[in-house]
């Protein structure tokens, strides 16, 4: 079997019985046009490896492939799926290696990445999983990836890349801009999907900020983000009140060292000035 004998991903699905499963959260993206177009997204294919989570019976994973990455090293935590993805990595020369697991609990070190080398990601992840391992990815230090290009239902999508002021806008999109260039790719109707989930989805690139640009302490951001968008119809003056507790100032100070109004709202400030409080938080803690 080699790359262009492979058989339809229907075909493939009917003949290991990989029935989705709804505990995993599985909605296979078998449209050829559209993974290559996810594919397309993620740049410099033949010069990277390529980290998949959850490739599921291999759409995505062959568009990569297709499109030249170098490497594929796909995360999949449903082992019903590996003969399947071993047909793939054997058309493809052995340049898909996977790995069985639950991507939330493989680290950097488990990818086989050389010494500063900076891999592209590519998912289409069930709603939770798929913010938590983007936020753990923005978070991480050193940064080890060149581009994410991630699926997640539209909702999460328009939380990442959402302005100051807009409804979406909140702790996701400025953890998002503090760390990385987020842009909405695309939009993808439910039906797109096998089975369809409840839900539209959209596509997402993220490239890392460059070094010394990325915001450091996102502990005291998300500190400082979670007080005020925990109550974020009130004013910061009371919303932040919980944050500055952990400190030696009042919420007033805090904000007005950083020329800020206590009585503006949460969704008023931009990214900016939350890292402006989230330094000022932390220097005030002593
Ligand atoms: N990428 C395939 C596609 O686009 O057709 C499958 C997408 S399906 C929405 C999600 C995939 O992620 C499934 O294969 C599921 O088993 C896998 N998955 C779910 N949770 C996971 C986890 N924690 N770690 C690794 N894979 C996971």
């Amino acid at each position: 079997m080699n790359a262009d004998t492979l058989p339809p991903l229907r075909e493939v699905i009917a003949a290991h019985g990989l029935a989705a499963d709804k505990r995993f959260g599985q909605h296979f993206l078998l449209d050829l046009n559209l993974t290559a177009k996810i594919a397309r997204l993620c740049g410099e294919l033949p010069q990277s490896t390529a980290i998949e989570v959850g490739p599921g019976p291999g759409g995505l994973t062959r568009a990569l492939l297709s499109e030249g990455a170098r490497r594929v090293v796909a995360i999949e935590k449903d082992s019903r799926f590996l003969p399947a993805l071993a047909d793939i990595s054997h058309a493809f020369d052995g340049r898909l290696s996977v790995i069985e697991a639950d991507a939330l609990k493989v680290g950097r070190e488990a990818l086989g990445l050389q010494d500063g080398e900076r891999a592209v990601i590519a998912a289409n992840l069930p709603y939770n999983v798929g913010t938590a391992l983007f936020t753990g990815w923005l978070e991480a230090e050193p940064v080890w990836w060149s581009r994410a290009v991630l699926m997640f239902q539209k909702e999460v999508a328009e939380r990442i890349v959402a302005r100051t002021g807009e409804e979406a806008y909140g702790r996701l999109a400025i953890l998002t801009a503090a760390r990385a260039k987020a842009k909405y790719a695309f939009t993808l109707p439910a039906r797109a999907f096998t089975p369809p989930p409840k839900v539209d989805s959209a596509v997402v690139a993220v490239d890392p900020l460059p070094e010394g640009e990325r915001f450091a302490d996102v502990e005291a951001l998300s500190v400082v983000t979670a007080s005020a968008f925990g109550q974020r119809r009130k004013t910061l003056r009371k919303s932040l009140g919980q944050a500055a507790s952990q400190t030696r100032a009042s919420a007033e100070e805090l904000l007005l060292s950083c020329d800020m109004d206590p009585g503006a709202r949460a969704e008023t400030i931009p990214p900016e000035g939350f890292m402006a409080l989230a330094t000022a938080w932390r220097a005030a803690r002593g």
